[in-house]
């Protein structure tokens, strides 16, 4: 095997290790049957077994009853910027959405595109999007209140939630399955599998059976979430291959990790080291997001001025630390340090930093 670089890459990003050793080991015969992953039928005793047992993970790692549906939806996430209003607000119903950055931005878009009734109901735009709006005030009658959990590109991520009793619809791309979840505040959750789960492509999307009462009848077929809950996401062929690869990581997060709790211990510390350094190199590096609402998963981050920021981001990659550089409309380093991120390629990352620190200051 080649040798595999520490993979900071924002999304697609980084899949466990022993993942993709069994991918590959399935690959051309899987589960002897004499056929690739990719070439058995979705109607297949196989296949049908990989999508039961994932979504027995989802719903065991997350506590989910039955009143949780879980469905795997084609077109990633912004194909779930436009379903969500497009389901949910029919007629006289609303909703309001927390505006923290570019994704939450897109999501706004697709709502005022249909013309649904949607109001901002805070925005964190004021200060470039670092930090997490808090004291707000939040309209009635709300159908959802759509939130970001975690801001990729920013690098803030939701450590409270709002307080309220109005459901929570969240794109939860770059956090999902990262820590365990108050389950209870939410209607509806979405993510892109290509940051924490697997390929890209796709969305694993959560919903509360409540949440479908307000689906209308009238909507094409494959854009109602009644379809995919009636049709066990099977409507059409569904991408069956990052179903199989997201059944893998659930696996990993359940029997080699042990669970959410540890996810999010793990998470922490390999944050945290991250953070230290950042605080302890005396400005050299200055972290863009505001401090209590930093994300555990994407940190973002400026030196003194950007010829040294490519500098540190080409000299990082020499040394085996791909996928470094920031977000084009942010500028800067982000690191993405997602569930699959080993602490061993944190600690190699800070050792770089002082490093490179040392030698440019
Ligand atoms: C990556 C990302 C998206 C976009 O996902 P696609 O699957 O490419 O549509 C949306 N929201 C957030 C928070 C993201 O990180």
């Amino acid at each position: 095997m080649e040798k595999r670089i520490f993979n900071f890459n924002p999304g697609p990003a980084v899949q466990p290790l022993p993942v993709l050793k069994q991918i590959q080991k399935d690959f051309i015969n899987y589960n002897n049957t004499g056929m690739s992953i990719i070439e058995i039928s979705h109607r297949s005793k196989d296949f049908m077994a990989i999508l039961e047992s994932s979504k027995k993970r989802v719903k065991r790692l997350y506590n989910l009853d039955d009143s949780w549906k879980v469905i795997f939806v084609p077109g990633g996430a912004s194909l779930q910027f436009a379903m969500v209003p497009m389901n949910f607000l029919t007629k006289d119903k609303k909703a309001g959405y927390i505006n923290t950055g570019t994704w939450s931005t897109k999501a706004i878009e697709e709502a005022q595109i249909q013309g649904k009734n949607i109001k901002v109901t805070a925005s964190s735009e004021d200060k470039n999007f670092s930090y997490i709006p808090k004291n707000f005030t939040i309209q009635k009658d709300l159908a959802y209140l759509h939130i970001t959990t975690n801001n990729t590109i920013r690098g803030t991520q939701w450590q409270n939630l709002p307080e309220t009793e109005i459901p929570l619809a969240a794109d939860m791309c770059s956090d999902i399955l990262s820590r365990p979840l108050d389950i209870e505040k939410f209607g509806i959750i979405y993510a892109g599998i290509q940051k924490n789960i697997g390929p890209s492509g796709t969305a694993l999307v959560l919903i509360k059976d409540k949440m479908l009462d307000l689906v209308p009848e009238d909507l094409p077929t494959m854009l109602s979430y009644k379809t995919y809950v009636k049709k066990d996401s099977m409507h059409n062929t569904p991408s069956t291959f990052s179903i199989y690869c997201c059944e893998l990581v659930l696996k990993w997060i359940e029997e080699e990790i042990g669970g959410l709790e540890n996810m999010a211990a793990l998470n922490k510390e390999k944050a945290d080291y991250i953070y230290n350094t950042i605080d302890e190199s005396n400005g050299f590096y200055k972290g863009t997001a505001q401090k209590e609402d930093r994300s555990f998963m994407n940190v973002t981050f400026r030196l003194l001025n950007e010829d040294l920021e490519n500098k540190f981001i080409n000299l990082a990659l020499e040394n085996g630390l791909g996928g470094l550089k920031g977000h084009r409309i942010a500028g800067g380093v982000r690191a993405s340090i997602y569930n699959a991120m080993p602490l061993e390629g944190i600690k190699t990352l800070c050792k770089f930093m002082e490093d490179f620190k040392n030698q440019n200051s």
